[in-house]
């Protein structure tokens, strides 16, 4: 059976760490297919449109990684619907650890025969996170080091 994972998140907007997760996820899995929620209750600074060119964008050098838009649902359900018998997220901290055990344990009371797989962060990306990301370009602060490219010239037209 072909193994494909979700990669669920906000990506408002994607950073280097989301990529390092999505890239050495790619090469775990056959297919990873990254779900971009377009109605969280977290405020957005980007579009769910403009959110996907620049996911789309940053991983185009990918050949077994897919991008889509999703109305936010349970994620278990999304996975059984497009197939996905994994489902992948990144650990940067204690924080993340404990907030992730319990969204997994959860998941796994409702689809046991979806499994979670967790990738520890890149240390250089530990603390890296989109809300700070955008706070400090908000103040014109030097951001390319965390961000792919098409991001941070982005994030710069959104501050003009
Ligand atoms: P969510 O709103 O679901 O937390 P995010 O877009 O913030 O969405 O994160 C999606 C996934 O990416 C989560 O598993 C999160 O832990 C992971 N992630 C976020 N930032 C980083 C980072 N800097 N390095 C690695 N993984 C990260």
């Amino acid at each position: 059976m072909k193994k494909i994972a979700l990669f669920p998140g906000s990506f408002d907007p994607i950073t280097l760490g989301h990529l390092d997760i999505i890239t050495r996820g790619g090469k775990i899995f056959d297919e990873v297919i990254v779900t971009i929620l377009t109605n969280t209750s977290k405020a957005s600074l980007f579009s769910p449109e403009e959110k996907e060119m620049l996911v789309k964008e940053a991983v185009k050098g990918l050949p077994n990684v897919k991008v889509l838009l999703q109305e936010e649902a349970l994620t278990v359900e999304v996975a059984k619907k497009l197939g996905a018998n994994y489902l992948l997220r990144g650990i940067r901290s204690v924080k993340d650890f404990e907030y992730e055990r319990d969204i997994a344990l959860m998941n796994r009371h409702l689809a046991s025969e979806v499994e979670s797989v967790f990738l520890f962060t890149d240390p250089k990306y530990n603390f890296v996170s989109s809300s700070m990301i955008k706070e400090v370009a908000k103040f014109k602060g030097d951001i390319s080091p965390y961000v792919p490219k098409n991001v941070k010239e982005a994030l710069l037209q959104k501050g003009e």
